[in-house]
This record gives C-alpha cells, structure tokens and sequence, in this order.
C-alpha cells in the first residue's frame, strides 16, 4: 500500500471509528445496501473495513454497510451544547513527528485560513544543550479550566459538555483579551479580511468551523467538530503521514490515528504522558508523548517550505549546522 492510499484508509477508518457511540455497530443497521451496480460486490469480493465499537473493540464490517459523510451545518446556539456524552482528548507523539507539516496544511485549508494563520504551530524545542532537538505540535489544549474564557467580556468563547473550547466570531468584538489570557499563545488574530472565494463567503456561519472567517476577530484549532459529528478525526490528525496524532474521547478510554488504536490511560501510563505546563491549573485536553526512540529522523528539512517560514529557525544553532544556508536536503 502506498503512501496515499494508507492515508485514504485512515480517513475511511476514522470515519467509521472515532464516533463509536454515534455510528456504533447497531448504528450501521439501517446502513446502506450494497448496490448492484457496485463492480466488488458484482465480483463477489467483499471489501471489508475496521470499526470501533462503543465498548472499544475493532471489528470488521463490509464497506458498503457504511453510510457516507453527512453535510451537517450547527448554528450558533446549538454549537454552545457539545456532542452529548463525549469529553474529547489528543495525544501528541512527539516521538513520530518529523515536521511534515501536513497538519497545518489541512488545518488551513479545512478552516480557510491564510498561510500566516496556524491554528496548530510548530515549535523545533531543545530542552538544553546537551539533549536532542524535536519537533512540537501545538493546537489549542481545549484546557478544562480555560483562561482564555474567564477573561472573554461578551462571552464570545465558551467551554462545551464534550470538552471543546470555542469561539463565535459573530459575537468576539476584537478585544484580545483572550489572546493574552491564554498562556500557550494558541489564538491567533484577523488583522485583515481574509481573502475567500465568494462561494466561501457566502457560507452558513457555524462556530464549529469558524468559516467564514471574519477580519477583527479570534481564531484558533476548535477540534474540528463538524468532522467529529461525522465519526472523522480532525483534520490534522487524518493529514499526519506519520500518524503523530492520536484523538478520541476519554470516557471510552481511547484514541485512535486511523491505524492503531490504544487505550489513553495506557498509552499515556506506558509512555509517560505529560501535559504542557501542568503547573499552571489549565488543565489541557491534550496530552504529550515524549521525544524518546524517534521513529523517523528528526530532520526532515525544507522542501516546499515558504521562505517565511523557514527564517524562523534561521538562528537555531541546530538547523544551522544541520542545514548549512541554500541546502535543501530531502
Ligand atoms: Fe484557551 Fe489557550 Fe487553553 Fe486554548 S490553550 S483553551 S486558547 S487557554
């Protein structure tokens, strides 16, 4: 299986898997048939596809019982409720990320973002001299105890039942405030109007989305509800060809990247988890794995990275010796 179609099966796992409870096994009984015109079924080969169970059991089921994506549009005061009995959580496998930067790609394109706006960054850290470099996502930690909601004036962002932290742009006035309040610097700024195709525009404001996007306003990662409600993963975690990202929902203690599925409270016990900046009471949603055995070479380099982006880690001693100026190692 090549590259491309590992990730189509991991987008078609996920759109089976993570909803567990809303597209259970019993959920796939009044499920499409298979058609006859359908050239596999004609073969009498059956194409089969993992799902998750409520209870956390991967089974397989034929394909065609899968119903497709729905186009589901969430106003803005039925975006404030959350998906009853969820509480979402993302691990982070910092030992797997190799700056591939897929993930700020699908995100940007998933939330019409313009190329400066990164609701996921991507921080090269070194703890200290002596240890190694690593790559280091960062969305917005979803924290259970946001302060970026505590400081909000006209309750533009608010924190739902499943864990999700929002903000409607309809109602955010431009403050900041929640800008400064946030201690990990996850939200980010339309100081311009966003440049949308007219199609785009004209788009149903959902604060699921956050498309349209609107000059004057706060962004940041949301956890791609709409995704979630059609049993997708987020759109960064479904983009990571190295499946650095894992999502689910800690009441069923699991998570999954669309190819391998974990219980949370092991993966996080066994690799030792961690949350960023723990001390500081935020409470995030998500969680670290750390950089230990890297599973891919750390260096990926800089291939169709924008000028812009590469002089950020122009002065990082680092990239220098690894990247001398004008080399472009693949
Ligand atoms: Fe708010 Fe920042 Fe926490 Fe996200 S990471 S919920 S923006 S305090």
């Amino acid at each position: 299986m090549d590259k491309s179609e590992a990730r189509k099966s991991r987008r078609n796992f996920l759109r089976l898997g993570l909803g567990a409870g809303a597209l259970s096994i019993a959920g796939l009984a009044g499920a499409k048939i298979a058609s006859n015109n359908d050239p596999v079924a004609e073969k009498g080969v059956k194409e089969t596809i993992k799902v998750l169970t409520p209870d956390g059991k991967l089974v397989e089921v034929e394909k065609t019982s899968i119903l497709p994506p729905k186009d589901i549009f969430i106003d803005r005061k039925e975006a404030q409720k959350g998906i009853p009995g969820r509480k979402f959580v993302m691990v982070i496998d910092l030992a797997k990320c190799k700056n591939a930067r897929k993930c700020i790609d699908a995100c940007q394109e998933g939330h019409k973002l313009p190329h400066d706006h990164e609701w996921i960054k991507l921080y090269l850290l070194k703890d200290s001299d002596q240890t190694a470099p690593y790559w280091f996502p960062k969305p917005c930690y979803h924290c259970d105890n946001p302060l970026c909601v505590s400081v909000c004036p006209v309750g533009a962002t608010y924190k739902r039942s499943d864990g999700i932290v929002l903000v409607d742009t309809e109602r955010c006035i431009g403050c900041k405030f929640c800008m400064t309040g946030c201690p990990y610097s996850a939200r980010v700024f339309h100081w311009k109007k966003p440049e949308v195709s007219a199609e785009i525009e004209n788009i149903p404001y959902s604060p699921e989305t956050n498309v349209p996007p609107k000059e004057g306003t706060v962004g940041k990662c949301v956890f791609c509800p709409d995704k979630l409600r059609n049993n997708e993963l987020p759109r960064c975690a479904t983009a990571c060809p190295m499946g650095v990202i894992y999502f689910g929902d800690m009441l069923e203690d699991t998570v999954t990247n669309g190819t391998e599925t974990v219980r949370f409270s092991e993966i996080i016990t066994s690799r030792g988890g961690y949350r960023h900046m723990e001390h500081l009471g935020t409470e995030p949603s998500v969680y670290y794995l750390p950089p230990t055995e890297r599973q891919f070479p750390w260096e990926r380099g800089y291939e169709g990275i924008p000028d812009s982006i590469k002089s950020r880690y122009d002065n990082i001693d680092i990239i220098k010796e690894t990247f001398p100026k004008d080399s472009n190692p693949s």
